[in-house]
């Protein structure tokens, strides 16, 4: 087998296999290591099987409205194994695909777990590998917290591994993963609790998201807890009992998630024999074109503690692989108007400032513009959810820096005001857009 090469790529997640097949695809010689599944943290124990949950958690709220609709229906429970075994096969199947694009642009697969030996050699086992550059694209894991009893909890790795639906829930945080997990065991029907160390959820987006988010889950009946900082987990007779700083006791519940931040996947690389720094975190801090404090040696994704998210560690790798390798100079990705979802139940869609940062930037300067409604799906019955929405303007033009959007459907009505967004769009060209009738969608260009 080859044993020098253009490049090499440690890591087959997303922003890893975009890079070395972008690089490929303009002729260098590339070879990527990986020592689990292709795909990464995404493929695998991320965004696409949560997708599924969110989607099985959403068919049980429309079952909800059924009869609101005419419909005389009956759930006679939830085959929890069977949507498994259809989410793994699924996952298999895209594991298999991203073999095959890797092929097919020509890329060396090398199965094993990389460690730098030098600045240009990289270790699989007992085999060494040259590179004239190599890009660190080896994501991150779920934290568990030094605490007693700690390793009683799961992370959101083991969630995709349940066989069966806890009944009694606890998650510990309050980003992403814990109030998506939350929506989908509590829209399956277990009895959910949700811990959370401060006042709030979702607490870097814009505030009144993370206050609209925790009324909707409330009165669906997630119980959230704040200011709880838990200090100890321990098995009792009646289940996992978490205890808390301040003397307060949750549970017992039969699974206590742990959802508090991931930390990245550095430590097994030796990344001082290529004189590689990293920060206190332990993640691979980068400068605007993805390299390293090595010359010839580049981070992107998760590893680098920037967005940790799939699209950001694609992009970065696509324009990392234009520049080098396919003569775009200058070819970056601009980390700013990234847009994002947070799967809760209901969604809620992003891009830009949030207010309290727009106005800590422009002052005066700042127009709030907002909606509160109630979607017409909810029309006919008594159990209704609320849609609100915010556009942060700035200047006398009123540019838009940020949208912020909870309610249904606030998922796919992004990408778009996104893009807009991107283009410099003011208030002015909102207004002027003829709205879509009757959709949540159109609240964006009504507002006054
Ligand atoms: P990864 O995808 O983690 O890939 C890194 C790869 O490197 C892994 O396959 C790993 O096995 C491999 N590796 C590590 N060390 C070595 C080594 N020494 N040798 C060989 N291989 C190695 N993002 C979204 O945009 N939307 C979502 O809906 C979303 N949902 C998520 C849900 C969950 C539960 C989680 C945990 C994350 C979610 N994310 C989501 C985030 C997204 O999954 C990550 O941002 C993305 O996967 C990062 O890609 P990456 O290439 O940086 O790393
Ligand atoms: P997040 O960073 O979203 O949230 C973790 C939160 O947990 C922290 O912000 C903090 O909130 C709280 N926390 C931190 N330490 C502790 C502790 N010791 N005890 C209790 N609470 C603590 O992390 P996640 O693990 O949810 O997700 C990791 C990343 O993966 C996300 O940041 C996101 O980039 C990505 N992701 C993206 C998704 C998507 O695009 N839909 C879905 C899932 C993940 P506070 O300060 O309020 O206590």
């Amino acid at each position: 087998m080859k044993k020098h090469f253009d490049l090499i790529v440690i890591g087959g997640g997303s922003g890893g296999v975009a890079h070395a097949r972008r690089a490929a695809e303009y002729g260098a010689q590339v070879a990527l290591v990986e020592y689990g599944r292709l795909g990464g943290t995404c493929v695998n124990v991320g965004c696409v099987p949560k997708k599924v949950m969110w989607y099985t958690a959403g068919h049980a709220h429309h079952f909800e409205h059924a009869a609101d609709y005419g419909f005389d229906v009956t759930v006679n429970g939830h085959d929890w194994r069977g949507l498994k075994r259809r989410r793994d096969a699924y996952i298999r199947r895209l594991n298999e695909i991203y073999g095959k694009l890797l092929d097919g642009s020509g890329v060396t697969t090398i199965s094993g777990t990389a460690r730098f030996i030098d600045a240009h050699t990289v270790a699989v086992g007992t085999e060494h590998y040259t590179a004239e550059r190599i890009v660190v694209a080896t994501g991150g894991r779920p934290m568990v917290p030094g605490l007693a009893g700690a390793e009683l909890g799961i992370t959101s790795d083991d969630f995709f591994a349940l066989d069966e639906r806890p009944q009694r829930v606890l998650i510990a945080g309050s980003g992403y993963i814990a109030v998506e997990l939350a929506g989908v065991f509590h829209g399956l029907g277990s009895a959910t609790q949700l811990v959370v160390r401060k006042d709030g959820i979702v607490r870097s987006f814009d505030a009144m998201l993370g206050s609209e988010l925790m009324q909707a889950m409330h009165k669906d009946g997630v119980d959230i807890v704040t200011r709880v900082v838990p200090t100890a987990l321990e098995q009792t007779a009646a289940g996992i009992v978490m205890h808390a700083g301040d003397g307060r006791s949750f549970g017992p519940a039969d699974c206590v998630l742990w959802a508090i931040g991931r930390e990245p996947n550095t430590d097994g690389l030796d990344l001082a024999k290529a004189g590689i720094k990293t920060d206190g975190g332990g993640f691979i801090p980068v400068d605007t074109l993805q390299q390293t404090n090595v010359e010839h040696i580049f981070a992107l994704g998760d590893v680098t503690g920037r967005q940790a998210l799939t699209p950001v560690a694609i992009a970065a790798g696509r324009r990392l692989a234009d520049r080098l390798y396919g003569g775009m100079e200058g070819r970056r990705l601009d980390y700013k108007l990234v847009p994002t979802v947070i799967f809760s139940h209901p969604p809620i869609g992003t891009v830009g400032m949030t207010e309290d940062e727009a106005r800590a930037e422009f002052g005066e300067a700042v127009n709030v513009y907002s909606s509160r409604f109630t979607a017409m799906y909810y029309a006919l019955g008594d159990r209704k959810q609320r849609s609100v929405m915010k556009l942060i303007t700035v200047g006398e033009d009123e540019r838009i820096v940020g949208c912020h959007v909870i309610g249904d459907g606030a998922d796919e009505m992004l990408q778009g005001f996104a893009v807009a967004i991107r283009m410099g769009a003011t208030k002015a060209d909102f207004d002027d857009t003829v709205a879509i009738h009757p959709t949540s969608a159109e609240e964006l260009v009504t507002m006054r």
